[in-house]
């Protein structure tokens, strides 16, 4: 009677005395000759985790079996488990077996095919199974500590780097990277720039595999902020790692990702030393001022801004000119007071205009199923035939952006309370570092700073401004008092973000 062979060991197994695949196989052999077997071939499973269901040589060995099943008489294992960890795969492959005619013989258990040998396999491959889950769960709970300790024990994102701590414990520190990690967190919180943007910012400095995708899962990781998010518990944990930007940020740029849009994108290219140029006006032509650089009588260089007009003489320096306005501009900065006071307004407005809104979300769904059943019914013409497949073209791709369009409206008038909160802040934030942000900004943005603030024409003469009209916000926001914050219906904070 013939005999196949199967053995197994896991990678830890291999390690200890007697579970050697050598030592399986001269066991499984010793036990075939006394049994009276002539062993026909042998199975060897290298290096497979009790878990890992690709076992090739389990797969042979039963496609072996079928094919040789009138020879085979018994599969000689060493032990039950062998074949599988879990019950009830070890179930099926012993009925596959027995289907087969096949007897599974192990060198190390009881064979007997009673009803207790039955059940001694069955608790056999129970244990089994339970140390699996054990070792398992062993695993999840420590991990579940960590992370309730504040230990993050995944691969560390981009910025950090794996290192361990004082105890040998695994913990994240920041990495050279890190510092790509703050300038995209310092360019977004602005809400100046796009995504697309900092991604390419980045593969400028070398970050090579910076993507919009890399951008949306770096700007949305709360562990650069020091913060555990995990499914296993609600809201977030401290972590202990060193954060390598502030939790502030972290929600500023969350709130802009979740919030209205509200990022104001570049016009054109403009002189960077220059951000006045073409903004101020002259105050004896009205004429655009341009700005240049002269050199004086001790050869210094200087520059100012004068006006382009013929004949007309109006000049100021430039050091004059930006530093005056960066005081103006501050002069626009409310009072927290106000501002606080603007926010309340601004929400109980919109609680009230909520009806409104709703009726407008009805109005653009109803719009868009129209759309919608309209291509349905193009499509149903171009399978019944028709249309042809020129004149569908024609009308699906019009229809198609329609639909688009229509999407894209339904998700502006659908704004929750969230999202005007989100957008408060924003332009809390913007308001109250007018001066600030303008002053540290590239020359793009100052420009449409400042025509935000400054929508029509703005003049300087003797030191002082003059102006034909300011952003209804700041006009607002300017009150001196609370009582002088009148504001019926504050749409005011919407130029800001239409700028
Ligand atoms: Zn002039």
């Amino acid at each position: 009677m013939k005999a196949v062979i199967y053995c197994r060991v896991s990678t830890k197994e291999q390690a200890e005395k007697g579970y050697s695949l050598e030592g399986q196989e001269d066991a499984c052999r010793k036990f075939a000759a006394q049994q009276g077997f002539e062993v026909d071939r042998i199975f060897m499973e290298r290096g497979e985790s009790a878990k890992t269901q690709d076992r090739t040589e389990l797969k042979n060995l039963a496609q072996y079996c079928a094919l040789n099943k009138k020879k085979i008489s018994v599969l000689i294992i060493w032990k039950y488990d062998r074949l599988a960890r879990n019950l009830a795969d070890q179930t099926d492959l012993l009925k596959v077996f027995g289907t087969l005619g096949i007897r599974i013989l192990s060198v190390t258990e009881n064979n007997e095919d009673t009803a207790v040998g039955k059940m001694i396999r069955n608790i056999i491959g129970t244990f089994a199974q339970f140390e699996n889950d054990v070792k398992s769960e062993r695993t999840t709970n420590g991990m579940r500590q960590a992370i309730q300790q504040g230990r993050w024990c995944w691969r560390a994102p981009f910025g950090y780097k794996q290192s361990r701590d004082l105890n040998n414990k695994p913990l994240i520190t920041p990495a050279e990277d890190s510092k790509h990690v703050i300038k995209a967190f310092q360019l977004f919180e602005t809400g100046l720039h796009r995504q697309i943007e900092i991604v390419q910012k980045l593969r400028k400095a070398g970050v090579k595999k910076a993507n919009p995708n890399f951008m949306n899962r770096l700007l949305t990781n709360p562990l650069y902020a020091g913060l555990i998010e995990c499914k296993w518990f609600p809201g977030y944990i401290n972590a202990i790692h060193e954060p390598i930007i502030t939790q502030d940020t972290f929600f500023k740029a969350q709130q802009l990702l979740t919030g209205k849009k509200v990022s104001l994108m570049p016009r054109g290219r403009n002189h960077p030393d220059f951000p006045l140029r073409r903004f101020m006006r002259c105050p004896k032509c009205d004429g655009k001022l341009t700005g240049a650089w002269s050199t004086g009588r001790n050869k210094k260089k200087y520059a100012h801004y004068h006006c382009f007009t013929k004949g007309c003489s109006y000049n100021v320096r430039k050091a004059v000119l930006e530093s005056a306005f960066f005081e103006y501009l501050k002069s626009f900065q409310p009072r927290p007071d106000i501002l606080n006071l603007f926010e309340k307004i601004v929400i109980d407005v919109w609680k009230a205009q909520q009806s409104e809104q709703i009726k407008e979300e009805l109005r653009v769904e109803k719009e868009l199923k129209a759309l919608q059943e309209k291509q349905n019914r193009i499509d149903k013409l171009m399978i019944e035939g028709t249309f042809s497949e020129e004149a569908y073209k024609r009308n699906s791709e019009d229809l198609k952006n329609q639909i688009l369009m229509k999407q894209i409206e339904l998700n502006e008038v659908k704004i929750d309370l969230n999202d005007v909160e989100a957008c408060l802040n924003y332009c809390k934030f913007f308001v109250s570092n007018l001066a600030q942000l303008w002053a540290s900004s590239e020359v793009d943005l100052r420009q449409r700073f400042q025509s935000l603030v400054f929508p029509d024409k703005i003049y300087y003469e003797k030191g002082t401004f003059r102006t034909t009209g300011t952003a209804l916000i700041f006009k607002q926001l300017a009150a001196k008092s609370p009582e002088e914050l009148n504001l019926v219906a504050p749409t005011g904070f919407e130029p800001v973000f239409d700028g």
